[in-house]
Parts: structure tokens; C-alpha cells; sequence
């Protein structure tokens, strides 16, 4: 699929809802793409909406790793919150202080179907709930409370 070029935030794909991942969808190429799309444009995290793609997906920088996710979840929030500032590569020069939990538990499945569940804290817990929000079609302006 190579390098695709980010949509504007006024995009459909941005404001609606993503529904779950297609049945045929091919989860290793579209892997292979959210990953080479989310170095390509210098972020710590990439759905696949914000590069036109319609499927329920996105990739994750995580502690030491790339992280895919199809079908993501969030079973628990905790309830202690912290302030980060964060960006979006849907909004290039924008940074918006967001409150969100620092620990939830996720869970998704990868490119073969395995269903992975896991406790995610701080920064890898933000960028899952980055990209969580853009499956939903929200997006962090929508967070940002003055
Ligand atoms: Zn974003």
C-alpha cells in the first residue's frame, strides 16, 4: 500500500465511528503499512482513518517496540488521571494538555488473530488511548478541556 498521505481533520474517516476490521482484510500488509506510515510521518502512534483507511486498526509505539492492534478495546479505566501534552498527526504544529487515565487494560488482536490483553500504563497507555479516541471518531481537540 506504501506511503499514503495523512487526511485532513475535516475527513469523514476522522468523525465516525470505525467499525470492526473487515473479514478479508490482509492484517499483515495493512501492518506492514500503518507502520511504515507512522515513521514516515514522525509519530508515536497511527490509525489507519487518519491515512484513509477504513478498518478498526492502528499502530503504537510502545516501550521498546511497534505495537499493531486490530479490534481494540478498553475493559478498565483507573481512576487516576494525568495531564500529558500531546500531539496528533492529523493536526501538524498542534499541542493540546489532555487528562486521561495513566493505566488502563486494553485489549486487541494482532495481525494472526491472537487476542492479547494487557495492563498499559503511562506513555504507552496515552498513545493506545490516542488512537483508541480516532476508532471512535473523536479526536484530542474534543478532549481538551480549558
Ligand atoms: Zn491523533
Amino acid at each position: 500500500m506504501g506511503i499514503k498521505d495523512l487526511v485532513k481533520p475535516e475527513h469523514f474517516l476522522i468523525n465516525h465511528r470505525i467499525e470492526s476490521c473487515s473479514y478479508n482484510l490482509d492484517r499483515h500488509a495493512l501492518s506492514k503499512t500503518l507502520i511504515e506510515n507512522m515513521i514516515h510521518h514522525k509519530g508515536v502512534g497511527l490509525s489507519a482513518n487518519q491515512i484513509g483507511i477504513w478498518e478498526r486498526a492502528f499502530a503504537i509505539m510502545a516501550e521498546e517496540d511497534t505495537i499493531v492492534c486490530f479490534n481494540p478495546k478498553i475493559i478498565k479505566s483507573y481512576t487516576e488521571k494525568v495531564s500529558f501534552n500531546e500531539g496528533c498527526l492529523t493536526y501538524p504544529d498542534l499541542f493540546l494538555d489532555i487528562i486521561r487515565p495513566n493505566s488502563i487494560i486494553a485489549k486487541w488482536e494482532d495481525e494472526d488473530g491472537k487476542i492479547h490483553k494487557e495492563k498499559l500504563t503511562g506513555f504507552t497507555s496515552r498513545v493506545f488511548q490516542h488512537e483508541y479516541d480516532h476508532m471512535e471518531g473523536i479526536d484530542f481537540t474534543q478532549r481538551h478541556v480549558l
